[in-house]
């Protein structure tokens, strides 16, 4: 085969055209990131060369100088990139530009909405990338060689960013990647050395790889016979390692952008270096929104490992427990062995101290955040408290202190946003109470209205009103907070403690003594639906409500297990009643034994409705529900 027998033109997939489009148009005041983004993926594959040389030195090929240089030809109008780092094969090229691979670019498209205005912000919470280069240039070029390989196994991949791009097969002495763009009509100002210069030093300065470019001197640029001078832009330097006084704020940023692959400068962050026996550095960031793949399981973004400035893996829950996986960033360890491969790592002791470490430096991060900075804390809760919920559950350790983190709401607050903390709750307990009270349902608004809230309302008692898909979990891993118990409202007899007065007590039982015959023709019509019927205390103004066993799991948590497959087994619930509501009066003297048996189904639909749950025979309710009001 011949090289030119090698030249195919291959389509782009429908969303690289749309995200290229969508690009173009909102992120041109910002035009100049192309440059960062071209660096930032120079800087990641002479990363990753570094790694992988760790145990094959001779990827290097003799030249283990890592470096990226920065070129501009006036004449041709071109301004290219090019790194000696591990470059790619002709089928990486493929996968990696020609697609959208990243999961997050995925539920990036599915998060758009079509209306401009609101899909140019989104656009910007989201790692541009590549495709940004199209912003400047009508046509780029990228050519490349993977370390390793032989030259004749270079690739040029071409492309004027609109429907497609051709790939072909050349012969690339040089490893690594040149990327060449071809600037647009009216961006010249960019064929300037002193502008690019700037830009380099605002967005990229933080790359510890040196930056080249071409010394520019008046007399040298008309003398083009002369060999160039190459001299270095950036500070070219680990930022993490630097003294915290030598970093600007704007320096921190623009590393977070690069790591992180955001677009959006971060929440908060932490940097800090641990002496001892084992030394490490952190540089760790919160990011200001919930990253694109943040409920991805298969996410590789996180936090970055480096042994000694050498890139050695990335997102791993050997760095990060998954509670903290929105955490970005850097540890750089000194002590771990350089040669280390990716596989002991998995079962290294030191870094699971590094680790361990780590964690609790994030968590005083967030508990300082709290504390004095309420307001950020609030915009991470909105958007990493779910996660952050799953801390106890994972991490024993560190339970207390996670606990003391966790936001609410209730009934208290009256709005959805989560702002009680236990500790808040404790400080509003009243007189008598010894147990923290919650609920949990499938939405805030279920919650709220729960009728097993209506004796807590009336006796002024708090009630946390858990409604995130995790909070079941947690209740189950989170039992005491302080020394005080967490109980379900909806759960087992309705014990008050020294809350209840003996009054209402007595007038339970008495109602119930009473009530018995009412009790058992109403157990009689439901049937093996219920465990037992009951007289309710806990009812001021439903006439019926449904609780379940104190071992049981919750009925929400049930559904959770069956909803991923799980054989649960079904506990069944206690019917309460509540003796003074006209409803249950009506049934008490109800002579039609049909109409009696409607009725009670009705009530007991209501109470399973009022939960949040389905009906199983949803139809066969609004058939009796019908027949009940026409008889009106
Ligand atoms: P990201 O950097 O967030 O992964 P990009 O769009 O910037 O997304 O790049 C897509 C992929 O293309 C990279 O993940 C990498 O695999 C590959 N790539 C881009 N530029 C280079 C380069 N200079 N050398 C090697 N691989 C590269
Ligand atoms: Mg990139």
């Amino acid at each position: 085969m011949t090289v030119a027998d090698n030249k195919v033109t291959l389509g782009f997939e429908a969303e690289v055209k749309q995200l290229l489009h969508l690009m173009i148009h909102s992120l041109y005041s910002n035009k100049e990131i192309f440059l960062r983004e071209l660096i930032s993926n120079a800087s990641d594959a002479a990363d990753k060369l570094r790694f992988s040389a760790l145990s094959n030195d001779a990827l290097y090929e003799g030249d283990s100088a890592l470096k990226i240089r920065i070129e501009f030809d006036k004449a041709a109008r071109t301004i290219s990139v090019i790194d000696n780092g591990i470059g790619m094969t002709r089928d990486e090229v493929r996968d990696n530009i020609g697609t959208i691979a990243r999961s997050g670019t995925r539920q990036f498209f599915e998060s758009l909405t079509g209306d401009q205005a609101k899909d140019s912000q989104l656009i910007g919470q989201f790692g541009v990338g590549f495709y940004s280069s199209f912003i400047v240039a009508d046509k780029v070029t990228l050519e490349t060689r993977k370390a390793g390989e032989p030259s004749s196994h270079g690739v040029r991949w071409e492309s004027r960013g609109e429907g497609d791009y051709t790939l072909e097969t050349i012969d690339r002495p040089e490893r690594g990647t040149r990327v060449t763009l071809h600037l647009r009509e009216g961006e010249d100002e960019f064929l300037d050395g002193w502008r690019l210069r700037a830009i380099i030093r605002k967005f990229s300065d933080h790359i510890a790889l040196p930056i080249l470019m071409r010394k520019e001197s008046p007399d040298e640029a008309k003398d083009e016979g002369k060999t160039a001078e190459w001299e270095t832009v950036n500070s070219a330097s680990a930022l993490w390692a630097k003294n915290k006084e030598d970093i600007s704020e704007e320096q921190y940023n623009e590393f977070y952008k690069h790591v992180a692959h955001d677009f959006e400068a971060p929440l908060a962050r932490l940097h800090s270096r641990v002496e001892g026996t084992n030394e490490y550095t952190l540089l760790l960031y919160l990011p200001s929104h919930p990253p694109f793949d943040l409920w991805d399981r298969e996410s590789k973004h996180g936090v970055r490992l480096y042994v000694r400035k050498v890139f050695i893996m990335e997102g791993s829950d050997k760095l990060m427990p998954r509670y903290l996986r929105f955490v970005r960033g850097v540890i750089d360890s000194d002590s771990l062995p350089l040669n280390v491969s990716r596989e002991i790592l998995q079962e290294n002791a030191l870094l699971e101290k590094i680790r361990s470490g780590a964690v609790k430096k994030v968590l005083g991060l967030l508990e300082d955040l709290a504390k004095n900075e309420p307001d950020k804390y609030r915009t991470f809760w909105k958007n990493f408290g779910p996660v952050l919920k799953e801390g106890p559950i994972e991490d024993f350790k560190n339970k207390d202190r996670i606990a003391k983190l966790l936001r609410f709401s209730s009934t208290h607050t009256d709005s959805e946003e989560q702002t009680v903390s236990l500790d808040d709750y404790i400080g509003r307990m009243k007189e008598g109470q010894d147990k923290i009270y919650y609920i949990t349902a499938e939405t805030f608004t279920a919650a709220k209205n729960s009728p097993h809230l209506e004796v807590f309302r009336r006796k002024g008692v708090e009630v946390l009103l858990l409604s995130d898909r995790v909070d079941d979990w947690l209740v189950n891993y989170l039992s005491d907070y302080q020394g005080k118990h967490l109980q379900s409202v909806a759960k087992g007899d309705l014990d008050l403690g020294a809350l209840g007065d003996e009054e209402a007590k007595k007038q339970t039982e008495e109602a119930t003594k009473e009530l018995q015959p009412l009790l058992d023709r109403i157990k009689a019509v439901l049937g093996d639906k219920v465990a037992d019927v009951k007289v309710s205390g806990r009812l001021t103004e439903s006439p019926a409500c449904l609780v379940s066993d104190v071992y049981a799991m919750s009925r929400t948590m049930e559904k959770l297990m069956k909803a991923v497959g799980q054989q649960t087994p079904t506990s069944k619930p206690v019917f309460e009643i509540n003796p003074n509501h006209p409803l249950v009066v009506r049934l008490k003297f109800e002579p039609n034994e049909l109409r009696f048996q409607d009725l009670t189904h009705i009530l007991y639909d209501q109470a399973v409705l009022s939960e949040g749950a389905q009906l199983d025979d949803p139809a066969g309710f609004v058939r009796r529900l019908n027949g009940l009001l026409q008889g009106l």
